[in-house]
């Protein structure tokens, strides 16, 4: 099989004395992990397209089940300004990490790889002062592309007015509702309603266009607090709340 596509790196594993294994979100296969010979030995262009969040040009040979070899590597975009800040990589890091334990592998997602893809132009093109929010909003539109984003308007299981949210199960429950076992011992947080219509914009408005939004900064607060602590709960324990979630279709917000 020959496969060439556009990949972006999302992590890479060293592999013996010089090799390494290449995890890549590629446009034709979704994510897939590639093996390179030898790209550490020499500072070349091909060792450094290796580097994470490189979006390249790739040239991929091997059989369909085991693991194929990269023959050639083309950088489009770098990426390296993110790289080289700290703030900006640990963020984009963190996305990654969500869409790695989130996304199956071998799965082709065209919508998912132009999110990434513009994410990390928008981030390069951003002043240092809009980023905090604008980071926040990108965890909120990639949970909402994966089917994870919780839910904040309104109980999960009857749509009724509340706002105890349970990080748990991504959303919140009335008083009738929020019933043992399925709440746990776990005390809801207390969200509020700028919350959930700042939330509201979030969701519905294109990533571009979010730069605009001026939140306050205890809103933002909140919101960083909530996708917090559903990001625990949804990578520790994500087949329960991924169960819950497709039961009750919280996840439609
Ligand atoms: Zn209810």
């Amino acid at each position: 099989m020959l496969l060439r596509t556009e990949g972006i790196v999302l992590k890479t594993h060293k592999y013996g004395e010089a090799d390494l294994i290449v995890t890549y979100f590629t446009l034709q296969k979704g994510i897939i992990k590639a093996f390179a010979k030898s790209p550490r030995k020499t500072k070349s262009r091909f060792g450094s397209s290796m580097e994470p969040l490189t979006y390249s040009m790739i040239s991929l040979w091997g059989k369909e089940q085991s693991m194929p070899k990269i023959t050639q590597s083309d950088i489009i975009s770098s990426f390296h300004n993110i790289r080289e800040n700290l703030h900006d990589f640990i963020n984009s890091s963190k996305l990654i990490e969500i869409l790695l334990s989130l996304t199956p592998e071998g799965i082709p997602n065209k919508r998912l790889f132009s999110f990434l893809l513009n994410t990390l132009n928008l981030i390069a093109s951003l002043e240092q002062k809009q980023k905090e929010t604008f980071y926040l909003i990108l965890q909120v539109h990639l949970l909402t592309l994966l089917g994870y984003a919780p839910r904040l308007k309104g109980c999960g299981k009857c749509g009724a007015k509340t706002l105890d949210f349970y990080p748990s199960l991504g959303t919140p429950l009335c008083g009738k509702c929020a019933v043992r076992p399925l709440v746990g011992k776990e005390p809801p947080v207390r969200i509020t309603e700028g919350l959930i219509n700042f939330y509201s914009h979030c969701l519905a408005w294109p990533v571009y266009i979010l730069r605009r939004l001026k939140p306050r900064q205890d809103t933002i607060a909140e919101l960083s607090f909530i996708i917090d602590k559903h990001l625990n709960h949804l990578l520790q324990k994500r087949l329960l709340t991924s169960e819950f979630l497709v039961r009750k279709g919280a996840n439609h917000v």
